[in-house]
């Protein structure tokens, strides 16, 4: 319980539909692991991207994880409310030299982006994203739950864009300035953003600030292999099978089910049982 006093963990969906099982399991994952340390969990609405968000989602999305036992520990923060910031964020990054305009068009380079406009040089023109130079050559991390993990730059991640052509913050930088601002210590999330880590990382450096602890989950796929998503049309969980929802998603993390029909009843057993080392070291898994 000692090990991590200062223990802060989150959940950020996106309010692009309602929470299906994929997203339970790590909301769950997120949830036991803080309570089992002795922590907060956080709710975090990522409603960066105006054009995907769903009206009333995040309602449902909280209503859901409620009806599940999920409730934040601080109120629950919108992106939306925080342009300020991560403009503020921006600003700290230009100063510091980390980033330069690009005008490249997504198709007009193949897999990463190969830092053509790094030594451009560009003076500021409308329609350009903002990039960040990545001057790290590897990322070293220790995940908890899928172990040493080592990217290369130029092969796993690229210079990547943190303030978008059509004027939105990208994820990449709303997500590290929020978990900064909210002195969050270990991310638990699905194992599809195992791939932002590195770019997160950098970021930490830049603002100088100790990136937190990982662990990332298996992603829940479905019979197809593909991830459970709303893009997929993953069924939303139905909230009058909570207790169902929160022992499969026990069983996918190969943590003990607990016989019980109450939700409260399941976490507060689930908090005394949650072992990272029984979590299936896996990129995906099916159900
Ligand atoms: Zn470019």
């Amino acid at each position: 319980m000692a090990d991590h006093p200062h223990y802060v963990g989150r959940f950020a969906p996106s309010p692009t539909g309602p929470l299906h099982l994929g997203s339970l399991v790590a909301a769950l994952g997120g949830y036991l692991d803080a309570k089992s340390a002795g922590g907060q969990w956080l709710i975090r609405i990522e409603d960066l991207d105006p054009p995907r968000a769903v009206p009333g989602a995040d309602r449902h999305i909280l209503k859901q994880l409620a009806d599940h036992g999920l409730v934040s520990d601080q109120p629950v923060r919108y992106q939306s409310q925080r342009l300020h910031q991560f403009d503020e964020a921006l600003s700290v990054l230009r100063d510091k030299g980390h980033l330069y305009f690009c005008n490249c068009s997504r198709r007009s380079y193949p897999g990463l982006y190969p830092g053509t406009c790094r030594a451009r040089g560009m003076a500021f023109e409308q329609p350009a994203a903002l990039r960040f130079r990545v001057s790290e050559t590897t990322i070293k991390q220790k995940d908890l739950a899928q172990g040493a993990l080592t990217w290369t730059h130029g092969k796993d991640f690229g210079d990547f864009i943190v303030h978008r052509r059509d004027g939105l913050h990208a994820y990449q930088l709303a997500v590290v300035v929020d978990d900064i601002a909210q002195a969050v210590t270990r991310i638990v999330r699905g194992a599809d953003l195992l791939s932002a880590t590195p770019m997160q990382t950098c970021l930490y450096h830049a603002f100088g600030v100790k990136p937190p602890e990982t662990l990332h989950l298996p992603m829940v796929l479905g019979r197809d292999g593909q991830k459970l998503s709303k893009q997929t049309h993953a069924p939303p969980v139905d909230t009058e099978a909570a207790a169902d929802n929160l022992n499969q998603a026990l069983r996918f993390l190969n943590q003990p089910i607990i016989a019980s029909d109450n939700p409260k009843t399941i976490l507060d057993t689930a908090i005394k049982n949650w072992r990272i080392d029984r979590i299936p070291k896996l990129i995906g898994k099916t159900l």
